[in-house]
């Protein structure tokens, strides 16, 4: 489609016809509407997030078409044309501006409402200024040379300014979807900045309407960026810490600068406005980093409350919602140290469901799961009625308790308030030879945390557990580590002479 055109507007540009400006801009402004149409398509297919960016640049365009109507309509009535007139010059600046806002423009995010207010306040200032400004510079139209190659200027740095910003955000964006559209709008504004550079010095120097042909390639090359639809650019490209955070900073601080910019141009001819516009820019910037800092303070204050609640959950057991193997390693560990030098007498517990595959058997595994509840929570509540007891699910129908400061006929008369406990619940159990469920329990207790290590304390209570299921079960058994630690490890399989049977009342 678009080399049909091109080659039109080349033969137009060539033969000269009459009216061969209006024509070249028929030219330009068919190439433009492909483009808009195709822009159009773009915006309907796009993420909805980014639906505001891709409009922004549709808008764009339908201002430049706004321009070159109104050029064209200018050559229509002055077949030589006016060199600067003052309508189109101002739609070309308004498209750079929505070109410019796409660029800081944030899709996503929280503060999304509050910064776009924000944009689109400068937004209207700027275009204000813009408007006094070229206002003043050109009045309705001018053929002068001077006037023209100072709009020259004035167009060429807007550009730049518009190129750069896009680079800049390009650069930085991390989402593939983003991406797409970030370079796109860098490629087509850096187009717009050379191509009309190059044409607006030969209309200058040249006699020729040739250069008129720059109007078009810009448009042809965003048109062909947008006819490619899944193709995500600089694939391999990932923006570092750095750059994100060098132009998330610049991003927002671009429009509040060039508000203040064109203020100063303002200077001397209407100081009022030019203090209120660098006033404006200042404050909204100061507005933007107070919303962001309080929003950042949110973010925080969300994150340690989520902090603590991942915290707990790695130390939580799902299913009985108390302290899980895990969370009780770290106490243990800890309780440990504190009595290693305070030699004070230290019990670890082993408790489990006594028959519990058979429970599972005849009342099924969900039955099986509220039981397992139940006896956590009558566990947990009894150990709270003691100081110093601590109940946590070690694995499937096992707990374990640790006790401090209790020696081992203390720590087992707790470990029998347990197990009475458990068996008050009256938990129907009819193959179990109690008739209801029952937990069995063996502990081992030390005083002195040279003869035994961490885990072999464990170790023994889970023996001790073993003796008390042989002893018929519903019982506690407990073992001193303190005496026979070293024969226990000698003697194997066999119980060593520190058991001893609990008082099962
Ligand atoms: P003993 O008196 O010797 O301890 O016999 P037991 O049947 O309790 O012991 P065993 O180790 O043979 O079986 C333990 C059963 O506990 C097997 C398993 O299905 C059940 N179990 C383990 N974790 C869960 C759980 O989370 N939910 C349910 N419903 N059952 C579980
Ligand atoms: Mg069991
Ligand atoms: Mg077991």
């Amino acid at each position: 489609m678009y080399v049909p055109l091109l080659l039109a507007h080349l033969v137009v540009l060539v033969a000269e016809p009459a009216h061969v400006l209006a024509w070249s801009y028929g030219c330009v402004l068919a190439i433009l509407c492909f483009t808009l149409f195709l822009s159009g398509r773009r915006l309907r297919i796009s993420v909805v997030h980014n639906h505001p960016l891709w409009a922004l640049l549709t808008l764009a365009l339908v201002m430049q078409l706004a321009a070159f109507g109104l050029l064209l309509d200018d050559a229509l009535s002055n077949p030589q044309g006016t060199l600067v007139a003052f309508d189109p010059t101002l739609y070309f600046c308004l498209s750079s501006l929505l070109l410019t806002i796409a660029a800081v423009y944030s899709p996503i995010g929280a503060l999304r409402r509050w910064t776009s207010i924000l944009d689109g306040i400068l937004a209207c200032a700027i275009a204000g200024l813009f408007y006094a400004f070229l206002h003043r510079l050109i009045g309705q139209g001018t053929s002068d040379t001077s006037t023209a190659t100072l709009v020259m200027w004035t167009f060429d740095a807007m550009a730049v300014f518009v190129s750069a910003c896009a680079t800049l955000r390009f650069l930085a964006t991390k989402r593939a979807d983003e991406r797409r559209f970030y370079f796109v709008l860098m490629i087509f504004s850096w187009a717009e900045l050379l191509f009309p550079a190059v044409h607006n010095r030969f209309i200058l120097s040249s006699e020729s309407y040739v250069p008129e042909l720059c109007l078009d390639l810009p448009f042809v090359m965003l048109g062909m960026l947008l006819c490619r639809r899944r193709t995500v650019w600089f694939r391999w490209y990932h923006p570092s810490r750095i750059t994100r955070i060098v132009v998330g900073s610049v991003s927002p601080f671009v429009l509040s600068l060039a508000l203040c910019l064109l203020a100063f141009a303002q200077f001397g001819h209407n100081t009022a406005v030019a203090v209120g516009a660098i006033i404006l820019g200042i404050t909204s910037y100061a507005v933007r980093v107070a919303v962001m800092l309080g929003h950042h303070l949110h973010l925080e204050g969300e994150l340690k409350h989520l902090q603590r609640g991942l915290q707990q959950m790695v130390v939580r057991d799902d299913l009985t919602r108390m302290m899980n193997r895990r969370g009780f390693h770290r106490i243990f560990k800890r309780e440990w140290e504190r009595f290693s030098v305070s030699a004070q007498p230290l019990t670890v517990a082993m408790v489990d469901i006594d028959m519990f595959k058979v429970f599972n058997d005849t009342y099924g595994h969900l039955a099986g799961d509220d039981c397992l509840a139940a006896v956590g929570h009558a566990l947990q509540k009894e150990a709270s009625q003691h100081g110093g007891v601590t109940v946590a699910r070690y694995g499937g129908e096992e707990f374990v308790v640790l006790i401090t400061n209790r020696d081992h006929s203390a720590a087992e008369r707790v470990l029998q308030r347990l197990r009475l406990a458990v068996e008050a619940l009256q938990i129907q159990s009819r193959r179990s030879p109690h008739g209801v469920v029952t937990v069995s329990a063996g502990l081992a207790t030390t005083t002195n945390h040279e003869k035994i290590e961490r885990e072999k304390l464990l170790d023994a209570a889970d023996k001790a557990l073993y003796a008390a299921k042989r002893a018929g079960r519903n019982c506690v058994r407990w073992f001193s580590a303190d005496s026979s630690i070293v024969e226990l490890g000698q003697r194997g399989k066999t119980l060593g002479p520190g058991f001893r049977r609990g008082d099962d009342a």
